[in-house]
């Protein structure tokens, strides 16, 4: 199957003690809850009380194209939309090229 379709999903943020935030894909909050529990290895029973779920909206699974890490977006406006950490990294690399390109700048203008 190809990657490069997107599937559009509905997520859930599922909190719950001692563990780390899950985001599931869920068709209700009570599906997600049970979804959280499989992802924690954790019976459900025992955390259901527990469980602390919001509704994330309806995204799409993509798959970055620079780091193939998959991640979620609201739409498919952009096609080269990449994963946080890449969009991080890009810009921090932009930043460091605009800056050496002023030090350079103010450089000339000192001669
Ligand atoms: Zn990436």
């Amino acid at each position: 199957m190809a990657n490069d379709t997107p599937k559009k999903m509905t997520l859930w943020r599922v909190k719950a003690p001692g563990q780390n935030d899950a985001i599931v894909n869920a068709a209700d909050s009570v599906a997600a809850g049970v979804e959280a529990a499989r992802v924690w290895c954790v019976p459900w029973k025992e955390i259901a009380a527990y469980l602390e779920v919001s509704y994330e909206g309806e995204q799409y699974m993509r798959r970055c194209p620079k780091c193939g890490r998959t991640f979620y977006t609201p739409t498919l406006a952009d096609k080269w939309s990449r994963c946080k950490p890449c969009t991080a990294r890009e810009k921090a690399y932009k930043a460091r090229l605009h800056r050496s390109i002023d030090a350079k700048k103010r450089a000339e203008r000192g001669k």
